[in-house]
């Protein structure tokens, strides 16, 4: 059989100002895909790896990804989405293809176009109208109509933080191969549940998505159900189609995918209000008071504090200073510490590069946040240290900067990057088990956080990733939704 692959991941964040362009993509063409594009979190590692056990001939198109930011260039995207189309013409001009897998985030914005995903598959639909298609999601996947007419089966994934993006595009793959060998379509079903979930909500480790993450793998098991996916939808995302969309896709029995996409949309709708944060929340002011009362009164340490409402990786700035005026507020208690605070970080391509030229062990004056969210966001003016210079980290070639100013030292990026990154602060020579406060612009804490810390704390901070959906001023969002209309009815058949 022969496959053609690719895909696009993006999750745009239409609050944020930023404009995600070719310097934040990570993007491998044709060959390249099969080679250095197999990275182990990417759901098209899982594709590749499926197809090549069912010894098929894989066609490569063009991968791109990147951190979620606002939306996408309407250039690049045109460029991308050209090649892919360009890719998969010269294919068929080669020879018969089978079926096309994609590995799609499902939540991509493009500037003046909206939904990438419905742009790039009605695309493909022109080129090869009849040839079974499948695409493995995120589970903040933003359905359309547009997605659900141009492909035959999706699936998305099962766990947040999300841990199985291989297996769920090794389950796009196997649909795909299934439907081709037994020369039977794919039909997909659709449930709409008009509700935003903030992320921090609905980890995939606590109910009610727990509960009802089982009963879509319940019904996998059922007779003809190849995948029941709760797709959440982006709520940082202004935009008419946002939702949570159930969607089951079987081997050509549309009844059974229709009904048991109805019954999960149902549960989910009956347990709307059990939705809630896992661990204490508080505002960003009584967030730091309580965790400065945890180290100085309680001996306790490492305090973790989430800047939730400025998390890059849910595609906020990265340069909110809601929580860090607080801090700032607050210095003589956090002189009082009994090691420095660590805030990690802040997006700040003009304080990184100040640094970098003022050299290590230079000492100079600098602002820090604001360049992006004007709204959260101030220039916040700090005498600083530099401590530590890291040039090209990771895959999106960021400079880091460690900084100390007084009794805190903050990590600066020149890239829009993640905070929850593992390495990153190892990188520095930061180990964050010796501080006794650690601030970190992200959401649920990722596990080499929480497995360290003695206690968590999520600061419902201001930025464009606010946990706190009903006071976001949403205006093209469908009404009524909940939570922001809380006594609305809903019935899903
Ligand atoms: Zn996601």
């Amino acid at each position: 059989m022969r496959i053609i692959i690719g895909g696009m991941n993006h999750e745009s964040n239409t609050l944020n100002p930023i404009i995600t362009g070719e310097d934040d993509f990570v993007v491998f063409h044709g060959q390249e895909i099969l080679e250095k594009g197999l990275l182990p979190y990417y759901s098209s590692t899982g594709i590749i790896e499926a197809l090549r056990e069912a010894d098929c001939e894989i066609v490569p198109t063009v991968l791109a990804r990147a951190v979620p930011n606002g939306v996408v260039s309407d250039e690049f995207y045109y460029r991308i989405k050209a090649e892919m189309l360009e890719r998969i013409r010269a294919a068929v001009a080669a020879g018969p293809v089978d079926g096309i897998c994609l590995a799609l985030h499902g939540s991509m914005k493009v500037k003046g176009l909206g939904c990438a995903e419905g742009d790039i598959l009605s695309a493909i639909r022109n080129i090869l109208p009849e040839v079974p298609l499948t695409v493995a999601l995120d589970m903040h996947a933003t359905i359309t109509d547009t997605m659900l007419a141009c492909a035959d089966g999706f699936v998305g994934y099962k766990t947040a933080p999300h841990v199985d993006c291989r297996e769920t595009g090794a389950l796009a793959a196997s649909m795909l191969l299934r439907s081709i060998k037994e020369k039977r379509r794919l039909t997909t079903r659709a449930r709409t549940v008009p509700m935003l979930i903030a992320g921090e909500k609905s980890e995939s480790a606590a109910e009610p998505m727990k509960s009802l993450l089982n009963a879509c793998r319940a019904a996998e098991k059922e007779q003809g159900v190849l995948a029941a996916s709760l797709l959440l939808g982006f709520p940082w995302a202004d935009d008419e189609h946002e939702a949570v969309t159930v969607l089951v896709t079987t081997l050509d029995d549309p009844r059974t995918a229709d009904e048991v996409a109805a019954r999960i949309a149902r549960e989910f709708w009956r347990r709307r209000a059990e939705f809630d944060f896992r661990c204490e929340h508080y505002d960003s002011k009584t967030a730091m008071k309580v965790a400065f009362r945890a180290v100085l009164h309680e001996g306790m340490k490492p305090v973790f504090v989430s800047d939730s409402g400025d998390n890059p990786t849910a595609g906020s700035t990265g340069d909110s200073t809601e929580l860090l005026e607080c801090i700032v507020a607050e210095m003589t208690t956090v002189d009082k510490l009994p090691t420095p605070l660590l805030y990690s970080g802040f997006y700040d391509a003009r304080a990184t590069a100040a640094c970098i030229a003022a050299g290590e062990g230079s000492s100079l004056d600098i602002e820090v946040g604001g360049t992006w969210d004007k709204v959260n966001g101030k220039r916040i003016p700090l005498s600083v240290k530099v401590l530590r210079i890291v040039r090209n980290y990771g895959p999106y070639n960021s400079d880091l900067v460690l900084v100390g100013h007084r009794n805190m030292v903050l990590v600066l990026t020149s890239k829009h990057i993640g905070f929850g990154d593992e390495e990153l602060l190892p990188a520095l020579g930061v180990d964050p088990r010796d501080y006794c406060l650690v601030v970190v612009k992200l959401g649920y804490l990722e596990a080499c956080f929480s497995e360290i810390a003695a206690k968590a704390i999520l600061a419902t901070s201001k930025g464009c990733s606010n946990e706190v959906l009903e006071s976001i001023p949403y205006r093209r969002i469908r009404r009524p939704m909940y939570p922001i209309d809380l006594e609305m009815a809903y019935e899903p058949d």
